[in-house]
């Protein structure tokens, strides 16, 4: 019953047969029924439904979010945990019904590529790589935690005289999935598919401004099978939601309706407000919280300086630098910082700030006003504004109207050493500053306190040894870039102020939803 694990192939957009197909998907609104209700909208809109890649993504952005809140209705909290109660035990106790339904939804992942495609990039605003790629990553947590459940099989101890000793490994009953905007499909069902491919019922909450591919992958996954009960969404506004649903607390007739567990990826600052909450429950209540990171990428005297400068203009702005895995800060050694930056200034001159249907855009806009605002804010403090060093080009259509959209630049920002920042901005903005001593360097980062993600380039092997040795980060990746950890390889996830563990992706994660149970029979 267990699925034999592979990665997705990817696609390979240097391929322009490739592109040119992604322009007449893209070009058109997807024919799954779904989609019929933006027709008319879009139409209101004065675009037509067959001319898209001429509109403005920003338009079908917010046809799309129409159509959301007509989708959104009211939940009733207690019902939910009914529900989910009910749904439990066939759901728990059927093993192979449950990889079955994992299986068809990887199916359904692939025959709805183009509308997910189509999704990510209209109303995530992905450009068409990061759309491809999060399609990918969605399709192989559904292949990897399809595999892994394989170790959670119930397991003979060693036996004690005339007993037999047998762990057993249980779902641990109903889980809440809280998942963010900038992974709206690969962290959304990878989050969901862990807690039901062990048993668990979710009720599931989608990012507000990503929640038609919630809704979609909630009908894909009924097409696969998933009996009625095991996966409910909810949707509204972050705060109001997490609030109801976490201190939802069951009445003593539905005292077994009770909340489980939280799984949830978004900022640190959530991550603890959702510990207190959780706190008020009789009963302990499992959180596994995949949190923010300041991450360096450091550059050694030894380091290749063409292959830094790819690797950092691929980690700090690619996604429009709206990864919680995103370089932050590149850390020079003071003998080739120099030409570090200029090499970098050059490079951010070629890249292409633009819309993300288009075949050509590197850098897209951010996902919305408020995140365009907040960054702003810090651009123009006056301790960051006077450390600009470089800023990219927007499209030149956008350049004079700022007003109406979202574009952040890439931005350079020089600055004397790391423990001048002190939040995560997550933007395409990207600080640098040299450095003498790297035992220094660690210890600032130590002292800022995240812990997700580092790069180091450098051809001096002890010393990156030494470093992945000390440094408390999650992950570390040496001569590479250091974002797009890829599922079963690249187990993701941080530790102190950038999350919780186990990783996503990685051998351990599956366990974090799961009870044990030993049994012992006196033979
Ligand atoms: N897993 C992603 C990566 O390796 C980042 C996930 C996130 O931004 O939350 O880049």
């Amino acid at each position: 019953i267990f699925a034999n694990r592979k990665n997705s192939p990817g696609i390979d957009l240097a391929d322009c047969n490739q592109q040119s197909h992604l322009d007449q998907v893209l070009n058109r609104l997807p024919k799954h029924d779904f989609f019929q209700p933006l027709d008319q909208w879009l139409n209101e809109q004065n675009i037509s439904a067959n001319n898209l890649l001429d509109a403005n993504q920003q338009q079908i952005q917010q046809v799309c979010a129409q159509y959301a809140k007509r989708l959104a209705k009211e939940s009733d909290y207690a019902k939910l945990f009914v529900t989910a109660e009910q749904a439990q035990l066939p759901w728990r106790n059927h093993l192979a019904k449950r990889v079955e339904v994992i299986q068809k939804l990887a199916e359904q992942l692939i025959l709805q590529q183009h509308n997910l495609l189509f999704l990510l990039i209209y109303e995530a605003g992905k450009n068409r790589q990061d759309a491809l790629n999060e399609w990918r990553e969605a399709l192989d947590f559904c292949y990897y935690y399809s595999e892994q459940i394989k170790h959670f099989y119930p397991r003979e101890l060693e036996h004690t005289a005339g007993e037999n000793n047998t762990l057993y490994y249980q779902a641990k009953g109903t889980f809440v999935c809280i998942s963010p905007w900038n992974f709206p499909l690969a962290i959304f069902l990878g989050q969901i598919v862990a807690a039901l491919i062990t048993g668990n019922t979710v009720i599931a909450k989608p990012a507000h401004n990503t929640q038609l591919i919630g809704h979609f992958c909630q009908i894909l996954l009924e097409q696969a099978g998933l009996p009625h009960g095991v996966l409910q969404l909810v949707t509204g506004s972050s705060k109001a939601l997490a609030e109801k649903l976490l201190n939802y607390q069951p009445n003593y007739h539905d005292k077994g309706c009770y909340l489980a567990g939280v799984c949830f990826t978004g900022s640190n600052h959530s991550a603890k407000t959702i510990q207190q909450q959780l706190h008020s429950h009789p009963h302990t209540v499992k959180l596994i919280a995949e949190t923010g990171g300041i991450n360096i990428m450091l550059a050694d005297a030894s380091a290749l300086l063409e292959q830094v400068i790819r690797d950092v203009i691929e980690s700090a702005f690619a996604s429009a630098g709206q990864r919680c895995s995103a370089t932050r800060v590149l850390v020079v050694h003071q003998s080739i910082y120099s030409e570090v930056k200029n090499k970098l200034i050059q490079a951010m001159a070629e890249l292409t700030v633009d819309e993300p249907q288009l075949q050509t855009t590197d850098v897209t806009a951010l996902i919305d006003q408020s995140a365009k605002d907040s960054v702003e804010q810090y651009l123009n403090s006056d301790f960051i504004s006077a450390r600009i060093i470089y800023q990219s080009k927007i499209a030149s259509r956008f350049a004079q109207q700022t007003a109406n959209h979202n574009f952040v630049p890439p931005t350079l920002i020089e600055i004397e050493q790391i423990s001048q920042i002190q939040q995560e901005v997550f933007a395409p903005v990207l600080h640098i500053c040299a450095y003498q001593n790297h035992h220094m360097v660690l210890k600032q980062l130590q002292n800022i306190g995240y812990g997700l993600t580092m790069a180091v380039h450098t051809r001096n092997q002890h010393l990156w040894q030494q470093i992945a040795k000390d440094v408390q980060v999650g992950n570390v990746y040496i001569n590479r870039n250091q974002v797009g950890a890829v599922v079963g390889c690249q187990a993701f996830g941080g530790m102190n102020l950038s999350g919780t563990g186990p990783k996503a992706g990685g051998p351990n994660y599956l366990a974090a939803f799961l009870n044990e149970k030993l049994v012992c029979e006196n033979t």
